[in-house]
């Protein structure tokens, strides 16, 4: 096998936008992608609800995501790559305490140019059909469901299609003359000493090592100048047998399709009017759990979730095999669909008709993605629930750390200054994020 400039192992979202901005600004430079599956996007950010936001608490998250929000907006409106950008909006429906815990963080938000509009309980009586504000029954009181008060609305919110965004980026990095490895499992990272002496043994630890590549499944050798690990829930298992910390936790999350047909009151759910031009609910966090419901109106249902913390393990060395997480019919029924009834009755007896699970990577220290160089590596990951949003940022800070080192400023789309260093683990320096949802 021929050596490298540049090796990103992963074509995720993180890593296949990552290969696009190191492709592209270091043209004469070899750089090949490694991925274990058939093509980009096929394992978590193909199982993602697909959702952005710029709606966070931690005003680095607001500002990683706003870019990257512009820059698919770009390439939707200005290229006329269509990526499935539809701006449907986040509501966040809230009590009257949720709403004054989180009146901090909106006030932040607005001083940072997050665009957000409020809605009174009636405004979303009115506009979200079915909606019980008030949780009166035997259930809610058991679960301590809260009253909605209030809709927080963010516009720069949406939906995207993940498979056509990755494909933008496979082509355009293709085409820049980069090539990508499929169906070809990095199996460990090369560390080597950057000076050998030709002894059996090296690296000694008076010696300075470096990564320099990475052996894959079939024992081939890939070398490298820079090795790049992108392999987001997996990070760990190519960093941690070096002695690098690959910082990913990961949690198993599902996603099940409600299908919209034969109940006209989902159907008029489906399509409320007046939030955006798609003329669709907007994507709405109830106030209980994070429970969550995305309208996909091709298909004519909603994806539904929830915030799944408690008593669901961390993996630090999950299987590679994502079919081995199974989504659990008996979450949705006990834990999903009895807060669902209690607000939108019209959910009552519907059942999914598919479900499917994936992995969060989460950085439990805060919530925040992670960038940090090593000798010969970069490691990037740790997006905690919202790489797909991120996507492009967290590829643009590769490529500053590649050509610039560890404390670069890299120029996020719109010209957007954040200095690389805030993401390391050295120089940390950035907000925690507490709406992980
Ligand atoms: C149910 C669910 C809902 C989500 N909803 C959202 C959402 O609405 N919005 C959002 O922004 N994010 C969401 N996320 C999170 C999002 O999926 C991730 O943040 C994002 O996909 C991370 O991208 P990635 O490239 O790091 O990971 P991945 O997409 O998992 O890519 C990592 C790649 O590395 C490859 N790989 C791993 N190890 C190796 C190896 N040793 N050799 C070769 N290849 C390897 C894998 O095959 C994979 O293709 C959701 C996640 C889940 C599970």
């Amino acid at each position: 096998m021929q050596d490298f400039d540049i090796l990103v192992v992963g074509a995720g979202i993180v890593g296949i936008a990552s290969a696009y901005h190191l492709q592209r600004n270091s043209p004469g430079k070899k750089v090949l992608v490694v991925e274990r599956l058939g093509d980009v996007g096929q394992a978590n950010t193909g199982r993602s609800n697909a959702m952005f936001r710029n709606t966070f608490t931690s005003v680095d998250n607001q500002t990683l995501a706003s870019s990257a929000i512009d820059f698919y907006m770009h390439v939707q409106n200005d290229l006329g790559i269509d990526v499935g950008m539809d701006s449907i909006g986040y509501m966040w429906l809230m009590s009257e305490a949720q709403l004054s815990a989180a009146e901090g963080h909106i006030r932040r938000m607005v001083a940072n140019g997050v665009e957000v509009k409020r809605y009174s309980e009636e405004e979303l009586r009115r506009a979200i059909p079915g909606l019980e504000t008030r949780q009166r029954s035997d259930d809610s009181r058991l679960m301590s469901l809260p009253d909605v008060a209030h809709g927080l609305f963010g516009p720069k919110c949406g939906r995207l299609a993940p498979e056509k965004l990755t494909g933008f980026y496979r082509d355009a990095f293709v085409e820049a003359g980069g090539k990508i490895l499929f169906n070809q499992s990095a199996r460990k990272l090369l560390v080597e000493p950057r000076d050998r002496i030709g002894i059996d043994g090296e690296p000694f630890v008076w010696q300075r090592s470096r990564v320099a590549g990475v052996e894959l499944a079939d024992g081939k050798e890939v070398r490298a100048g820079t090795t790049v690990v992108a392999a987001g829930a997996w990070n760990n298992k190519l960093t941690d047998p070096m002695g690098t910390d690959g910082h990913a936790k990961a949690k198993k999350r599902q996603l099940f399709a409600v299908p919209a047909g034969g109940v006209p009151l989902l159907g008029d759910l489906l399509f409320a009017k007046g939030f955006n031009p798609s003329g669709t609910l907007p994507f709405v966090i109830l106030p209980k759990s994070g429970l969550f419901i995305k309208p996909v109106k091709e298909s004519n249902e909603f994806w539904i979730g929830c915030e799944d913390e408690v008593n669901r393990p961390y993996m630090s060395y999950p299987d590679d095999d994502l079919e081995k997480f199974l989504a659990e019919p008996a979450y949705y029924e006990n834990d999903i669909h009895q807060i669902l009834k209690e607000y939108l009755p019209q959910f009552a007896g519907v059942r999914p008709s598919r479900m499917w699970a994936g992995l969060y990577s989460y950085n439990t220290l805060d919530n925040m993605p992670y960038v940090f160089p090593e000798e010969g590596l970069i490691v990037v990951g740790g997006d905690s629930g919202s790489g797909v949003m991120k996507g492009d940022s967290l590829g643009r800070l590769v490529d500053a750390v590649y050509r610039d080192g560890w404390d670069a400023e890299a120029s996020l789309y719109g010209d957007v200054p954040y200095r690389a260093s805030k993401l390391s683990f050295a120089h940390r320096d950035v907000e925690r994020e507490d709406w992980v949802l």
